[in-house]
């Protein structure tokens, strides 16, 4: 927080100046810091009498960690729908709200309307015991200022031991910056999430030196305990349109809603409409494909099966097709019920993002690759004589 050293300060007012968010009053003489203060420090620079002092641990830790209790999960909601991690995360939420015997809620974040009614809806059929529904013209569109500010003071409020938000876009744009308010640790991309009952901790597993380790990490002192966790990493349960829940309409300070940056218009890219994560069936290919050519086959048997494309990071790397195809460690999680891997080794970086498939086909021309040891079935051979054949054989069952 902010201290005023009451004996020092002259009344000046220059941190009222200052402040870029208008979180300065003066009363008395003297500066009163209101809620909107993100802990910048331009006040501290500005003071003449060095009568200011940032001490970011006091501010953000209210009561012991026994007041802190609950799981939270941030649901992202965007072009009037639920991001799908948001449901994944509720799915591991339930897990854990039910090692600890506490509510499961999910901190919502939009402009009001019969979309956003519905997403919360949806998060109460999908496991949520409570929404606390952000509505606001404010954060109709996603902006890091805006979306800090609220979901830090709906964590203030509602004082959950567990956050955890996907690792989108968007998730690691604020997520970092809502732990640093909250003077929080914060985990990114883990893979696991288990409680520790005896202590409430959260056990958060993730990839480390490479992936070639799996490190579980604790927060034992500080709370919440926060993670984001990778889209399609975990499950979301099946929904229950019996299911009962509260929506609570939290009221925003207006005083929040204050940014200096403008959102003039919010449009969908082609990255996001790429959206592997979202298809049943995955044909990837590798840097076996040899030419960008290769990948108009895999098109045409991604479109022969229904499915989309993907790719390892070589085929990304070579320029044959743009990165938000690309699938493992650096690149996207999928768990589709069908991956075909062509020309595609199967190297580790690769394999963590696709080994949660249903069931995986590999076409390879080296026995001895990798892949095949994930493979349920394998193809060894050409891609190239391998691939059309396949497509006319499902062409000749469909009699075309
Ligand atoms: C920090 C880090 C992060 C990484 N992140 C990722 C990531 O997110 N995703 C990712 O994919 N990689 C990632 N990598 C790279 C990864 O280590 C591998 O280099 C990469 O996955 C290899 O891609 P590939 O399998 O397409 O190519 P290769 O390993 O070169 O394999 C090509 C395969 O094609 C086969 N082949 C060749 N010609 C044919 C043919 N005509 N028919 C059939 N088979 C054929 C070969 O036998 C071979 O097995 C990362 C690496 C690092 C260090």
């Amino acid at each position: 927080m902010i201290l005023v050293d009451q004996e020092t300060c002259v009344g000046c007012g220059d941190c009222v100046d200052a402040c870029p968010f208008a979180a300065i009053t003066m009363a008395d003489d003297r500066p009163v810091i209101g809620d909107a203060c993100t802990l910048c420090g331009a006040c501290v620079d500005a003071c003449p009498s060095g009568s200011l002092r940032l001490d970011a641990l006091e501010k953000e830790r209210p009561g012991g960690q026994e007041t802190w209790r609950g799981v939270m999960v941030f649901a992202e909601f965007r072009h009037g729908r639920l991001a799908p991690v948001a449901l994944e995360l509720l799915g591991v939420g339930r897990k854990l709200a039910d090692a600890l015997a506490v509510p499961l809620s999910a901190a919502l974040l939009g402009a009001d309307g019969p979309e956003f009614q519905e997403a919360a809806s949806s998060l109460i059929r999908h496991g949520a015991d409570l929404v606390y529904a952000a509505g606001h013209p404010a954060l109709q569109h996603f902006s890091e200022e805006n979306y800090t500010r609220t979901l830090t003071a709906i964590i203030r409020r509602y004082q959950p031991e567990i956050v955890l938000a996907g690792a989108t876009a968007i998730g690691r744009s604020f997520i970092p910056a809502v732990a640093t308010h909250l003077g929080a640790g914060l985990t990114a991309d883990c893979t696991g999430l288990d409680i520790r009952v005896e202590d409430r901790a959260l056990l958060q597993t993730r990839p480390a030196f490479g992936g070639n380790i799996m490190a579980t990490i604790v927060c034992p002192d500080v709370r919440p305990q926060m993670a984001t966790v990778r889209p399609k990493v975990m499950r979301e349960l099946p929904p229950d349109d019996g299911r009962q829940g509260e929506i609570v309409a939290f009221q925003i300070d207006e005083a929040l809603l204050s940014s200096r940056g403008r959102v003039i218009e919010s449009v969908v890219a082609e990255a996001d409409q790429v959206n592997i994560q979202e298809a049943d069936i995955l044909v990837s290919g590798g840097r076996g494909l040899d030419d960008p050519k290769g990948f108009e086959l895999l098109r045409r048997l991604a479109e022969a099966v229904g499915g989309k494309v993907a790719a390892s990071r070589a085929a990304v790397d070579a320029g044959w097709i743009a990165y938000p195809h690309q699938v493992g460690q650096t690149g996207k999680t999928v768990a589709p019920k069908l991956y075909i891997a062509c020309g595609i080794s199967g190297a580790l970086q690769h394999v963590a993002g696709m080994q949660s498939s249903e069931t995986i086909v590999a076409i390879n021309r080296d026995p001895h690759a990798p892949i095949f040891d994930v493979a349920d079935y394998g193809l060894v051979g050409d891609l190239y004589e391998i691939v059309p054949k396949l497509i006319a054989k499902i062409f000749e069952r469909r009699g075309q």
